[in-house]
């Protein structure tokens, strides 16, 4: 127990209040995983707990007072301290309508979402676990506390976090909780777009992707109905061994848990399905994907306008979906020319090679060298930056005023002639010297 949330249990039995560890933190501590962050309820009601922080020297924060929580700050380290309360329905699918407060904890967990996260801690007294958490954590299990249905009607969102739970825990969803989710998922209407999408993008980032997207896709298709069409779409060349989907989710689980390589892996063959074709050849079935990484990145813009997405990753998942199967040799020129195909930016031709890499290892066992060839793209790129290699206009030896003063008028002309000066010397016809180029934007310019 990190030592910032014992002084609070401490502070808050010393101002005469009943305190425990809940939520999160019991379960990761009981599954040894790294516990992030403490959550403690207690009898007492947030004005008091203000108090007696405020008396000891703390920060509050009242984020969330309406519903008895309240933040304290103790050297940068902020605790959530939450008095127990029974909640009812949450008619908006956010908040619940009335918070009323409960007498005692056990009351408290009643409330909380699966027997996993309903257990609670505290170090005199050991664990209050009345569902039954610890034996599912054992074994592995999300499941409701209480009736699956009733419990998904009063919040839609516990469906996403039975999914969520399931990828970051490697959990399975039991039975009678998923065929509710599978019955309640029409209830995701009610949800707000900001609440799916923080949903999803820890799903996308779980340890167990692969392993839970294959087993709540009818679930997640609710919010996602581009996964449906992946679904059995088979891909009958050599190089595939799963469909698109299955193949999709050995790519996410193969990149960085990171938004941006997770997206673009779930993005990256999504326009399959619209752009397969096949035809009989020689009597075997042959399948094309033309232009499909294009139909992809319509599909991945679609998904973004729908929720809503931070603008860098709208700007930078579509250009690596776009990109993702384009060619690039791991030597010099060709790492510089894809450079100026990303803009000049180097984090984003590392996350191509994170998704090259993740593409290749979720083919057909044979093709699995190309993961190697991945990484070797990635060392070709650091050699371009450890050589300072030239890949954006900035970096020539020249600039826009020597090209103006060689008697190019001010405009597009300018960027023109220094983009072929830029080619010239990723092509390495031009040396990146300043004489050379000089001559170069000479030539160029005559003979405009
Ligand atoms: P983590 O913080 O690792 O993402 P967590 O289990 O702590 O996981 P939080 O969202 O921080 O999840 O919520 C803390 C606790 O509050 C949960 O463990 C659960 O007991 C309860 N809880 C959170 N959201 C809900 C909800 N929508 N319905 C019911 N209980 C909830
Ligand atoms: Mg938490």
């Amino acid at each position: 127990l990190p030592d910032v949330a014992r002084e609070a249990l401490r502070i808050l039995e010393e101002s005469g209040g009943e305190a425990w560890c809940v939520g999160g933190c019991v379960r990761d501590a009981l599954l040894e995983r790294p516990v992030h962050d403490v959550d403690l309820a207690t009898n007492l009601p947030w004005p008091l707990v203000q108090k007696a922080f405020r008396d000891e020297g703390w920060g509050t924060v009242e984020t969330g007072v309406a519903h008895g929580t309240l933040t304290v700050v103790r050297d940068g380290e902020p605790l959530e301290i939450t008095t127990y309360r029974c909640d009812g329905t949450y008619s908006d699918g956010r908040h619940p309508d009335a918070v009323t407060p409960a007498a005692t904890i056990e009351e408290d967990l009643l409330r909380r979402d699966f027997t996993v996260n309903a257990l609670a801690y505290h170090p005199d007294r050991g664990i209050i676990d009345p569902f039954g958490g610890a034996e599912d954590i054992g074994r592995g299990i999300i499941r409701c506390v209480g009736d699956p249905t009733s419990r998904f009607s009063e919040d839609a969102l516990r469906i996403l976090r039975a999914c969520r739970f399931a990828s970051q825990l490697g959990f399975a969803i039991e039975k009678t909780t998923f065929d509710a989710m599978l019955a309640s998922k029409h209830l995701l209407r009610k949800v707000s777009g900001e609440r799916i999408y923080r949903e999803l993008e820890r799903f996308l980032c779980g340890d167990y992707v692969h392993d839970a997207l294959m087993a709540c896709v009818d679930v997640l298709a609710f919010v996602l109905p581009e996964l449906v069409a992946m679904k059995g779409c088979e891909q009958v060349t050599k190089y595939h061994i799963y469909d698109v989907l299955e193949h999709t989710a050995w790519v996410v689980q193969h990149t960085p848990p990171e938004p941006l390589q997770r997206w673009s892996a779930l993005f990256h063959d999504m326009g399959k399905p619209a752009a397969a074709f096949f035809e009989k050849r020689d009597g075997e079935l042959v399948e094309h994907f033309y232009g499909h990484a294009a139909v992809s990145v319509v599909l991945a813009e679609g998904i973004m306008r729908r929720l809503p997405f931070p603008a860098w990753l709208r700007r930078d998942a579509p250009t690596l979906v776009r990109t993702h199967d384009d060619v690039v040799p791991a030597n010099s020129r060709a790492v510089r020319r894809m450079l100026g195909r990303l803009g000049g930016r180097t984090d984003l031709f590392e996350a191509l090679c994170d998704i090259k890499r993740a593409d290749a290892l979720a083919q057909a066992p044979f093709c699995a060298p190309r993961a190697d060839e991945a990484e070797e793209l990635r060392s070709a790129l650091h050699e371009v930056l450890a050589a300072e290699e030239a890949f954006t206009v900035k970096q020539l030896a020249i600039s826009g005023n020597d090209v103006m003063a060689l008697g190019v008028k001010a405009g597009p002309e300018v960027g023109r002639i220094l983009d072929a000066a830029l080619g010239a010397v990723i092509d390495e016809r031009v040396p990146n010297e300043r004489e050379a180029l000089l001559a170069f934007a000479r030539s160029v310019a005559s003979a405009e």
